[in-house]
């Protein structure tokens, strides 16, 4: 039943996306490439799947949702628990829109003096600063300093005075990190940090973590667009489908995965458009204004804190020097589809050598 609507959904894809592809349009990770003979145990019939439980909430402003095989529901309900609960207890300290978070402390103080901060912001604020380095300030959480001006759902942005004004305050340089104390501080007044392009995939791994440490051993926590794979799905991947990012409810690529983290990048998860522009929430900190060279990009590797801020940063930087980056890095790999439509994939991403087989939920990334 349903190897037939997943098949469906492959060709899907390739109708929709296939025509402008640089690469056939079913990729899959080189280093996963499913062997002939795990493809015939695909195929062959398999247990049934009723144990698997499924619990979504609303927090963190996204759709958060668990997954996972466990046969004793009461116990199930208890992990599943745990993980909400931990992303609730990062959206209080990472929030930019709760007054009393901690993020919300620092762009309240860190321009006056340096503040003491928790462990855990500041190895996510030093983790980020690591990836502006290292995409030369395409990913820079001080993107804020300007981002704060737009308001998507009202359909608000900065006049082009404002951006101009506050743009030289976009610079993770203006972000002053004290290993010894412990502490930020902003360089300059108007400083202001925003960790929505890293704190999902962080909230994504904890998830992960307290699943595993409750004993599962096949499951998925994604937060958005922000997921990551715990073993697999009964001896079967599970079939990630990335957005079609103009086609609502259509697949652009669908990635067989285990054991591994997948985040996405686009510019319809929160935007609005004006005189025929799209103002969206991915912001280069070069301009101060919506990247308009990507629709979306997307990243698979080990870790969704990894793949969460890589999938941003692609973003900015589009294609060829996305792409550039990912080649650079162990482990990486990546789909982005500019503003073309055309799909642009890493060198570990390739077509495979038969039809791929049919294999586990469809899930929209
Ligand atoms: P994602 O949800 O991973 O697609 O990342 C988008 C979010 O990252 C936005 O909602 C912002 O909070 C943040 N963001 C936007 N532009 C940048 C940027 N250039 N560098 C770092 N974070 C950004
Ligand atoms: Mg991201």
């Amino acid at each position: 039943m349903w190897s037939l609507s997943s098949r469906l959904v492959c060709q899907r894809a390739l109708s929709l996306v296939g025509g402008t592809s640089t690469f056939p349009s079913f990729p899959m990770l080189a280093h996963q490439v499913l062997s002939i003979f795990f493809m015939l145990m695909l195929i062959l019939p398999v247990a049934a799947t009723a144990d698997w439980y499924k619990q979504e909430q609303s927090i963190m402003g996204t759709r958060i949702a668990v997954e996972f095989w466990d046969e004793d529901t009461q116990h199930a309900a208890q992990c599943a628990e745990q993980v909400f609960s931990e992303m609730r207890r990062i959206d209080a300290l990472m929030s930019p829109y709760k007054p009393n978070s901690e993020l919300s402390r620092i762009n309240q103080q860190a321009a006056g003096q340096a503040i003491q901060i928790s462990e855990e912001m500041f190895s996510l604020l030093k983790k980020s600063l690591h990836m502006s380095q290292l995409s030369n300030g395409a990913f820079d959480i001080t993107f804020s300093s300007v981002g704060h001006l737009y308001n998507y759902r009202e359909g608000i942005k900065p006049s082009e005075q404002e951006i101009q004004q506050s743009l030289a305050t976009i610079n993770f340089r203006h972000v002053l990190l004290d290993e010894a104390n412990r502490s930020v501080r902003f360089a300059r007044p108007g400083v202001r940090v925003d960790l929505g392009g890293i704190a999902k995939g962080y909230a994504v791994d904890n998830g992960i973590a307290i699943l595993a440490r409750c004993g599962i051993k096949g499951g998925l926590v994604s937060a958005g667009g922000d997921s990551r794979i715990l073993g697999d799905r009964g001896n079967r991947p599970w079939m990630m489908g990335v957005r079609h990012p103009r086609k609502k409810d259509a697949v652009a690529v669908m990635l067989p995965l285990s054991n591994t983290a997948i985040s996405t990048s686009g510019d319809y998860e929160r935007f609005f458009v004006e005189d025929g522009k799209r103002y969206h929430h991915i912001i280069s900190p070069r301009t101060g204004k919506s990247v308009s060279t990507t629709w979306s990009a997307t990243v698979i590797g080990p870790d969704a804190t990894t793949t969460d801020v890589l999938s941003t940063t692609l973003f900015v930087l589009g294609p060829e020097k996305g792409l550039q980056l990912v080649e650079s890095l162990a482990g990486i790999d990546a789909v982005i589809i500019d503003a073309q439509g055309q799909m642009h994939y890493s060198a570990g991403l390739m077509p495979p050598a038969t039809e791929a087989a049919d294999s586990g939920t469809e899930i929209r990334q």
